[in-house]
């Protein structure tokens, strides 16, 4: 079966056909970093990290870009209030969200790119836009996208123009009354006082939002590519704007599949940094293992809203812990078994495995019903659970474990539970490994440092003695 996938530019499922056979060239929105992120900016990481996984099941090979916004207001602001340079504040969140991405078990980006390491293609796009007609300098040196010089603006949010033009009269910020229409939008705007800004031929100034994402898509994927995704307030004015920029600047058509993340609400308004109503993915995994806030996404379908609850969290983690029991359960009767090959009987049962991978993957190729695909993965937990017993064979208890793995893995759930170690444990191992290095017994200290890296325990030797902490 193919993957259907809902094109918010056609407002329908479309089947998934790549530009190039057997290649996906992804571009997802990533986070403007000035702070932790909170779990609503979580949603479309763990949601497009599932479909790139997915993607990858079914055997393609995928390019996924995704950048960090590190020149924006808020930095600047920050930066500001902390007497430091803006790139001390984005390297820092930088980390720190990668740190919340390895928790929630998202797989490295192909790349990711930052904006102020693009500003030479930003200035190249810009310049190709003023040289086609679509874009003009302004006497203060700002540069404005023509938007009525782009017949299909609006295809994406299925705006239309005079509509804009008559409800937004907002869109004519203080500052922009240069602009020849209220509709266009700033590609390049001059420096103020302690900011930063980089020279050009209009002005010394900074890239507007949305021109990095149209020149960063193009350097790391090509002018065109497959998938364009994002949470669903990115629809309009963001991804519109790109639209505009980018097949103005290449003439061609940008992206195939635009897909976008429905928000996570919290009593049924949207959790976002500006209303104060959000929980940080730092604060979550001081309570839960991250895995349990992917499952607790994954089990709703991407493009509904989802409202946050400590009961929700309290019965995902209940969820998630069938799962995990049932995997640690398959392991030791793996482990336990007498018996190596698969009986008659056995066999017969491992194929009706079979089945509920078929209804997970039609869950998936469903536009990535990730709830429905958890409920085949229940069905498998329950099946399990009857059938293989103390007794069973090493065989049919090591495919059923297979088979789980692979189900949850695609989810990007990991099944071998976290054992928690406890200090005075460390403590021992910490000591063991010293009498080790003391007897020159280096393989058995460098075991031991491998062990408590396992278990999330990192050591460093220090001139005071062995300091060690959690990773
Ligand atoms: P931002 O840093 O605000 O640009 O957001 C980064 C990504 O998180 C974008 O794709 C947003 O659409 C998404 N996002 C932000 N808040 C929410 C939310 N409450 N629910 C779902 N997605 C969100
Ligand atoms: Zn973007």
């Amino acid at each position: 079966m193919s993957i259907q996938i809902y094109n918010t530019l056609s407002k329908r499922k479309e089947e998934f056909k790549p530009l190039e056979p057997g290649k996906v060239k992804m571009y997802v929105c990533g986070p403007t970093v000035y702070n932790l992120i909170h779990i609503g900016n979580a949603r479309p990481m763990i949601v497009f990290d599932t479909v790139r996984r997915y993607m990858e099941y079914k055997g393609y090979e995928v390019n996924y870009v995704s950048n960090f916004t590190d020149v924006d207001d808020k930095i600047i602001k920050k930066a500001n209030e902390e007497g430091v340079e803006p790139s001390v504040i984005s390297e820092r969140y930088i980390a720190e969200c990668k740190k919340d991405m390895e928790g929630m078990n998202i797989k490295p980006a192909t790349k990711n790119p930052k904006a102020t390491e693009e500003i030479g293609g930003m200035l190249d796009m810009i310049q190709t836009l003023i040289d086609k007609g679509h874009a003009y300098p302004a006497a203060d040196g700002t540069v404005y996208f023509r938007t009525r010089s782009f017949k299909d603006y609006g295809k994406l949010s299925h705006k239309n123009l005079d509509d804009l033009q008559g409800g937004n009269r907002s869109l004519l910020v203080s500052g922009e009354d240069q602009k020849e229409d209220p509709l266009d939008f700033v590609l390049w705007k001059p420096k103020k006082e302690g900011e930063p800004y980089w020279d050009s031929c209009w002005c010394q100034g900074r890239p507007g939002w949305h021109i990095e994402c149209s020149v960063m898509s193009k350097r790391y994927l090509g002018e065109e590519i497959d998938i364009h995704a994002g949470g669903e307030d990115l629809i309009f004015p963001h991804h519109e704007n790109e639209i505009a920029q980018s097949e103005a600047a290449n003439d061609k058509p940008f992206a195939r599949y635009w897909m976008h993340n429905a928000f996570l609400n919290i009593d049924n308004r949207k959790m976002s940094k500006s209303l104060g109503n959000f929980f940080t993915v730092r604060e979550i995994s001081e309570k839960y293992d991250l895995q349990v806030l992917r499952f607790f996404m994954l089990n709703a379908h991407y493009r509904s809203p989802l409202n946050f609850s400590a009961d929700l969290m309290e019965s995902s983690k209940n969820a998630l812990e069938r799962i995990t029991e049932a995997a640690a359960r398959l392991r030791d009767r793996q482990a336990a078994a007498t018996v190596q090959e698969a009986t008659e009987d056995e066999k017969k049962l491992m194929q009706e495995e079979a089945a509920f991978v078929t209804k997970f993957e039609e869950s998936m190729d469903d536009d990535f019903n990730t709830a429905d695909a958890l409920a085949a993965v229940f069905e498998l937990v329950k099946f399990a659970n009857t059938n293989v017993q103390e007794g069973s064979s090493k065989e049919f208890a090591g495919h059923t474990l297979e088979v789980m793995t692979k189900l949850c893995d695609v989810l990007g759930l990991t099944l071998e539970k976290k054992e928690e170690i406890l200090d005075e444990e460390i403590e021992n191992l910490i000591a063991e490994r010293q009498a080790a290095r003391k007897a020159k017994d280096f393989a058995r200290a460098d075991e031991i440092r491998g062990l408590l890296l396992d278990k999330g325990i990192e050591l460093k030797d220090t001139r005071e003695g062995v300091k060690w902490k959690r990773i």
